[in-house]
């Protein structure tokens, strides 16, 4: 159970005098804010620790104001440690370069709520019923007695937020419900956080989505609506592929959709998906088909594949499984 878990990893974390902290490559609201709200408890308690991710640091706009986020380093800085923990993280590969310091590690304690996690950890939080790695991290601060101040708040309720669609997905429970009620209670400002990851965006990336939503597609068999967005259109409009993390969002809201998809183009050509459900399909399993993997309702893939190859594939795959 969490109890006995959350006691082994209470012991690993009092014992070890200096603790890297990582979470998965392209980081989201979740990944990030439970990053940071560890980073803020270890170093409070008196620990060496370095945050960190598998991938060259780029910090997306709508999370620039989070606390402490200046204290991110390059992975490379910061692979010596008595401790891994790893955040929001389904497998090794989705560490990134981080993967291949994994066996550096004596201790690694794994904390996610992704069903497909592959239990890399030498202690394994995992909790499938919980919105977002956000709420597992509260639950362990909690235990072990931490002293939760407005900035732990707020970073735990942001992971929380963007993890739910604003407490709005289907893993949005009463439970999640009340922990977010706690951290308002510890000093987070729901308006404060909505205004700086909702309204925030440049004017570029607004122009980028009219673009990219005037694209879209809808294939009635499947139920796909499904856009893309091209390295070009980045570059013409100045805009960074992090900031179009919600553009999926509009997508979803088409009442046709049962599965929204983009596919964004990467520099060596591959494509990466994004896929959403209403809940009557899994994409998760879908994802997983292509050596993805995420959420039943939130999932995503590399493809090798052109657009209309991986539009035609996941519409026929949509197809197989559902209708
Ligand atoms: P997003 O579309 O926001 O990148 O990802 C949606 C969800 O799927 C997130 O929970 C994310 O962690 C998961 N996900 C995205 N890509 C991959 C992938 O390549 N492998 C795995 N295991 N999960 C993924
Ligand atoms: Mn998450």
């Amino acid at each position: 159970m969490l109890k006995e878990v959350f006691e082994q990893a209470a012991a690993a974390i009092n014992g070890a005098k200096s603790v890297v902290l990582t979470i998965h490559v392209q980081p989201d609201g979740d990944a990030l804010g439970s990053l940071l709200a560890m980073y803020h408890f270890l170093r409070k308690s008196g620990k060496t620790t370095c945050a960190t991710w598998g991938e060259p640091i780029k910090i997306p706009d709508q999370y620039k104001w989070l606390p402490e986020v200046a204290n991110i380093t390059n992975f490379e800085s910061c692979i010596d440690a008595d401790l891994l923990i790893a955040l929001d993280c389904a497998n090794e590969h989705r560490l990134g370069l981080m993967e291949q310091k994994l066996s550096s590690f004596k201790s690694i304690i794994n904390i996610d709520h992704h069903v497909d996690n592959s239990s890399f950890g030498t202690i394994n939080i995992l909790d499938f019923s919980a919105s977002a790695t956000c709420e597992i991290v509260y639950e362990l601060l909690k235990f072990m007695k931490a002293d939760i101040d407005s900035d732990i708040a707020s970073l735990l309720y942001t992971g929380i937020v963007t993890d739910t669609g604003r407490f709005q997905y289907q893993n949005t429970t009463a439970k999640t419900l009340r922990v977010a009620a706690d951290l308002v209670d510890l000093g987070a400002v729901p308006n404060d956080i909505f205004k700086n990851i909702y309204e925030n965006i440049s004017f570029a990336s607004l122009k980028l989505l009219a673009k990219v939503l005037g694209r879209a597609e809808y294939v009635k068999e499947s139920g796909l609506v499904y856009s893309y967005i091209l390295n070009e259109d980045l570059s013409k409009a100045g805009v960074s592929v992090a900031d179009t993390e919600n553009f999926i969002d509009y997508l979803r809201t088409a009442r046709e959709a049962s599965v929204a998809a983009i596919f964004k183009e990467m520099a060596d050509g591959k494509l990466r998906v994004s896929l959403r459900s209403k809940g009557l399909v899994d994409v998760g399993a879908i994802a997983r088909e292509q050596d993805g993997g995420g959420h039943r309702n939130a999932a995503g893939a590399t493809l090798d594949m052109t657009i209309d190859e991986a539009a035609k594939w996941l519409s026929d795959r949509i197809k197989a499984l559902h209708f």
